[in-house]
């Protein structure tokens, strides 16, 4: 049936109820079990920041002429971003909606200078893309027409080496990509190599600090060492640092940093060709509130360097908890975990049903299916934040029991869950499979732990078609 706009107003109560009802299958953001989607500060004082964001939500921050307090508050924000990144005066930045935008308006400022340098002729730019950064880079490389060229990282360490990204430089590359840390391994790339070979070759070098931009500064000064990645290393063009992860403000905030306004001028976009105003744009949106960029001030000014260092105090404590109890009961790190989040796995028994078992009991980690092709185990992933600080003995207390009670469990060969999906036998036929992946009974839709073992074996083609169908299929006007 096709939802319809209420033909009369509804008591602003009711709306309010229905709202309600409607999160009662949501995970619980609360309490700590959370240790993906949320970065949680622990500190009740910041539910303050909510006021902020109410007062600042209408304000239009598209024109800074008209409201002059969000041009001081970004420049502001960037500036304080930017000097705790080893930055001088010349570093340059905006204030976007997330990881994603910032990474975004990055890629295409450094599209735009390579398209300028070469003139008319220029060929299909490329960005280097190890494995292990962010799928917004490739999202980038699609949506601006670049040609991503994918490179492996060590089997070892899971960080890019630096002679893999000598070879993928070409006179046709654009831009090349490091993380610090990475998502799904948390460790961070060789960046003062990786930055000597792209000056070498006169390239851009992009620095993905979404996830460390806010902790890495911090780890270093309580001591844990941490190998140099930002503005302190020349040849380091720009970085992408999200508030709304370590930074603890309100989701919707992240900052794209410059070397220098040389840079950013690429990023930017100016229309004085049509009848309306002379459009001038930060990034991808052009209305847009003022809140998240309030709310970041607010933050960052409340909690200021003694703030961030209790907390990453905390955090540092948390993940040194969890990862002793982890590997106490036998799982395996991959990687290294140098940073705050990390990923684990095991080497007898079934790791997805261990994530299974701990979401029964209230815990949320994220699954990560690794990649048999590349020799990357199947891993529970987990960010940790101040708040797991406490719960860090019952997380451990509760992962013993499943442990133990999965002690015979081995993971299922291909054959097996092929059979059991009923996708033939341990053939992988492309659109047999996406229709078992898409259709409303197959039993994928019911295990979500077959469908990440299943993803573990099958060409990322093939996942991603049928993904895209699920998708689309979920967004629908035709609701109950
Ligand atoms: C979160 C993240 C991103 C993307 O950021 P969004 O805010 O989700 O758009 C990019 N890179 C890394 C390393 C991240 O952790």
């Amino acid at each position: 049936m096709l939802r319809r706009l209420p033909a009369k107003s509804e008591p602003m109560e009711n709306v309010f109820a229905r709202l309600e009802e409607y999160t009662k299958d949501d995970i619980k953001v609360k309490g700590g079990r959370l240790f993906t989607y949320l970065y949680d500060s622990g500190l009740e004082e910041l539910a303050r920041i909510n006021d902020i964001y109410v007062k600042f939500l209408n304000r239009n921050a598209m024109d800074y002429h008209a409201f002059p307090s969000t041009l001081r508050l970004e420049n502001e924000v960037v500036a304080m971003i930017g000097s705790l990144l080893n930055g001088d005066e010349k570093v340059t930045g905006n204030f976007t909606t997330g990881g994603t935008e910032s990474i975004l308006i990055a890629v295409k400022a450094a599209r735009d200078q390579f398209l300028e340098k070469r003139g008319s002729g220029a060929p299909t730019p490329e960005i280097v893309i190890p494995v292990t950064a962010h799928p917004a880079f490739r999202k980038a490389a699609e949506y601006l027409r670049m040609k991503p060229v994918l490179i492996p990282v060590s089997s070892q360490s899971y960080l890019v080496e630096p002679e893999t990204i000598r070879n993928a430089i070409s006179d046709k590359t654009a831009i090349v990509i490091s993380s610090a840390p990475n998502f799904p391994y948390g460790g961070i790339d060789p960046i003062e190599k990786i930055a000597e070979i792209a000056s070498e070759n006169k390239v851009w070098l992009h620095v993905d600090a979404c996830v460390g931009g806010l902790i890495l500064p911090f780890l270093d000064k309580i001591g844990v060492p941490v190998k140099k990645w930002d503005f302190s290393v020349p040849g380091v063009s720009s970085i992408s640092v999200d508030l709304h992860k370590y930074g603890y403000t309100p989701k919707g905030s992240s900052v794209i940093l410059y070397r220098n306004k040389d840079l950013r001028k690429y990023q930017l976009y100016v229309n004085a060709d049509w009848p309306g105003y002379p459009m001038s744009n930060i990034g991808v949106q052009s209305t847009k509130s003022s809140a998240p960029l309030a709310a970041s001030w607010a933050v960052l000014n409340y909690l200021g360097e003694e703030g961030y260092l209790n907390l990453a105090r905390r955090t540092v404590s948390a993940k040194e908890q969890i990862v002793k109890g982890i590997t106490s009961l036998g799982y395996r790190i991959v990687g290294e975990a140098e940073t705050t989040i990390f990923a684990f796995t095991s080497d007898s028994i079934d790791i997805f049903e261990v994530g299974a078992k701990l979401k029964e009991k209230g815990w949320f980690l994220q699954v990560q299916p690794g990649s048999s092709e590349m020799g990357m185990p199947p891993s529970l992933h987990l960010n940790s934040s101040p708040v797991h600080d406490k719960v860090a003995p019952d997380f451990i207390e509760d992962l013993s029991e499943i442990t133990e009670s999965l002690k015979s469990r081995h993971p299922r060969t291909l054959d097996q869950i092929m059979k059991e999906v009923g996708a033939g036998n341990g053939k992988i036929d492309g659109p047999k499979l996406i229709e078992v992946l898409t259709s409303e009974d197959s039993p994928l839709n019911k295990n979500k732990n077959l469908l990440y073992e299943l993803i573990r074996y099958l060409p990322s083609e093939i996942v991603e078609k049928a993904f895209l169908e699920m998708v689309n299929n979920d967004f629908s006007s035709s609701v109950e």
